[in-house]
């Protein structure tokens, strides 16, 4: 077997157990490699790494003071260098392989909620990139997803100051159709690639909290 990460022979007896129970092979390096979580004081709610041990930090305090907050913010992968290489051959470089390590870190209780809702991107980004980053790695794990949000978001927002994206108008809307107008009572989890500022998840959740959610918690694969 060959590692979907390094390319490498995985020398592990690949018994008939361990062949069943991975979905894709990766190995033991590789995985100890990108499971590892820098030490330090974190956020309590972003998990973002901190100088010391705060419930939410000085990010999720100004989101707070601007938008509706997620139930919770779920983190799978700490952005370590390797991981911020893993995410830059994913989406850069198209290794769309990549996306089957991605979904084997994902541990949620996908079963918690109605629905889960990617984070969508743009026309112009699908043309050029070919996939939605996010659901693809939703398809990799077996979780079901609905499509319901879209973005007409043209210019990429993360090169705009904290400031300049929250004057700006929200680039997404909810699209028309029955799933989205059942949101109303529904537990529903967001999922994002790579929680940055935490802006365009916030965005996001603006529309969805029009359709009055029972419940919204966020699902990042990373955050930096
Ligand atoms: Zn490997
Ligand atoms: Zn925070």
């Amino acid at each position: 077997m060959i590692c979907l990460y390094c390319h490498s022979r995985i020398r592990e007896e690949a018994d008939l157990i361990t062949m069943f129970k991975r979905r894709k092979p990766l190995c033991m390096p590789c995985r100890k490699k990108l499971s590892l979580w820098r030490s330090g004081g974190r956020c309590g709610f972003c998990h973002r790494l901190v100088d010391r041990e705060e419930d939410t930090c000085p990010d999720c305090r100004f989101l707070a003071g601007n938008y509706r907050r997620p139930g919770k913010i779920m983190c799978m992968m700490d952005y370590t260098g390797e991981v911020k290489m893993l995410f830059h051959r994913y989406k850069f470089t198209k290794d769309a392989a990549l996306s089957e390590v991605i979904a084997m870190f994902l541990k949620c209780r996908f079963g918690e909620y109605d629905m889960s809702i990617p984070i969508p991107v743009s026309a112009a980004r699908m043309e050029e990139r070919g996939y939605n980053q996010t659901s693809m790695v939703l398809r990799a794990a077996k979780v079901p997803y609905r499509d319901i949000l879209a973005t007409d978001k043209a210019a990429r927002q993360s090169e705009l100051g904290k400031r300049a994206r929250l004057t700006a108008p929200n680039p997404f809307y909810l699209k028309e159709g029955r799933a989205a107008s059942s949101l109303a009572g529904k537990r529903v989890l967001v999922v994002d690639d790579i929680y940055t500022t935490g802006i365009t998840v916030h965005q996001a959740l603006e529309k969805i909290y029009t359709m009055k959610p029972d419940a919204a918690d966020v699902l990042t694969f990373s955050k930096a």
